[in-house]
């Protein structure tokens, strides 16, 4: 933890120190000191302006507009209004000895998550069979309708010819405490360029800088390698809680507790230290959506505690990246019990709120808008250990690969499988 802390430490006073020093450079020698030779304090010969780095310029484009004359990049695009396929990933495991080491988490974990190895050989499977990513806020849009009602709508889509979109939803994206002793990311940070990495530690506790060990620069780096798979921009939608933080920073408060001025100045530091990474993660195609504050149920909680947790993610969570109108569903669990035959007092306070597009969990990329309300009803499919073991793996997630070539059977504990 004092790491972590001296890291923090570390990064902030240097970000500070960078926002100083962009508009005075006179009075910067408070960092440079040192004591010379003759023991006297002496300024530092004013050191070589450093260039901020530029990053990297990134095009995000809008897939419900036909690109000029039809080609963009040599690329010919073509209308789509099929099936807009949906998966969704939790924070993969980068070391699945920790993972599947036996305690009380590792069934949960194999039920609910795939492996570095294995999110990385469904990358591939989907890009190799003409997928690219769209994002879940440019399906749909929200227009009026003749009688002057608030409806969604269903975008047309302006894809590269012959290829079909998929959207990507990341679940929990937050780094819970629990996840830090198995086997996963411990949060995101920008290495030395500049791009989102991870940082963790391996089995053997050293620290880890990497962008092959968590799913969101995993990404990353796919996209830079075959621009094609995401020829928008798009990567995919963060479906984040705020109860511990998000990201791996602990942004939240907690009234539990008494709350003192120390926790409070280290909750700033972390609210602090997480802007740049939401930042860079919103300039490179990644978009957020609410998953609660505390992982609720809104199937079963009261009217009361489920307003006071959205406005709390609002407060917390919703500060800090942005509006949004996506909500997905904890445990997948439907407001008011169902969101698809009714329209209950929950759904209509959820709309009320901004959310739209309300994802829920199925076996099929299902989409509904609903006539009564305007908003979209939308279930994701789920790569997961449940999903992967099943015997209706082929049926089901045929589409996108061969199940067999992506499991990794070595790492997961031996529970069987229920395919041939
Ligand atoms: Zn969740």
């Amino acid at each position: 933890m004092k790491k972590i802390t001296a890291l923090l430490l570390a990064l902030i006073l240097l970000i500070s120190l960078a926002a100083c020093g962009a508009g005075n450079n006179s009075g910067g020698n408070n960092a440079g000191n040192h004591t010379g030779e003759n023991g006297q304090d002496e300024p530092s010969p004013e050191p070589e302006p450093e260039p901020e780095p530029e990053p990297e310029p990134y095009h995000i484009y809008d897939p419900t507009v036909m690109p000029e004359g039809g080609v963009r990049d040599g690329v010919a695009y073509t209308a789509y209004d099929g099936i807009v396929e949906h998966l969704f990933f939790h924070p993969v495991i980068a070391y699945p000895e920790l993972a599947f080491d036996g305690d009380s988490q590792e069934k949960g974990l194999d039920d609910y998550m795939v492996t570095a190895t294995e999110f990385s050989r469904i990358l591939e499977s989907v890009y190799e069979r003409g997928y690219v990513l769209v994002d879940i806020a440019d399906v749909w849009s929200e227009t009026t309708d003749e009688n002057g009602n608030a409806v969604m709508v269903r975008n047309t889509l302006y894809l590269p010819e012959g290829k079909k979109p998929l959207i990507l939803s990341y679940d929990d994206t937050n780094y819970y405490e629990y996840m830090l002793e198995n086997g996963f990311a411990y949060k995101l940070i920008l290495d030395e360029d500049g791009k989102i990495a991870s940082w963790g530690k391996d089995p053997q506790g050293n620290e880890v800088v990497s962008r092959d060990l968590d799913a969101i620069p995993m990404l990353d780096k796919f996209v830079e390698e075959h621009p094609d798979f995401s020829p928008f921009g798009a990567k995919a939608c963060l479906s984040v809680t705020g109860y511990e933080g998000i990201l791996g920073y602990r942004t939240q408060t907690d009234s539990t507790i008494e709350w003192t001025d120390e926790m409070e100045a280290f909750r700033q530091s972390e609210i602090e230290a997480v802007k740049p990474i939401i930042a860079e993660l919103k300039r490179t195609g990644w978009t957020f959506g609410s998953h609660t504050f505390g992982h609720i149920r809104l199937g079963t909680l009261s009217m009361e505690k489920i307003q006071r947790d959205t406005q709390r993610w609002f407060d917390e969570v919703g500060s800090l990246v942005g509006p949004t109108n996506v909500l997905f569903y904890p445990h997948g669990e439907r407001p008011d019990g169902d969101d698809w035959k009714q329209t209950g007092p929950v759904f209509q306070y959820l709309q009320s709120q901004g959310f739209r597009i309300l994802c829920s969990v199925g076996i099929e990329s299902f989409s509904a808008i609903k006539k009564d309300i305007c908003a979209v009803i939308c279930d994701r499919l789920h790569p997961d250990g449940t999903t992967l073991r099943s015997k209706y793996v082929d049926q089901r997630y045929g589409q996108f690969y061969d199940v067999r070539e992506i499991i990794d059977l070595d790492a997961r504990p031996d529970y069987g499988v229920n395919w041939q």
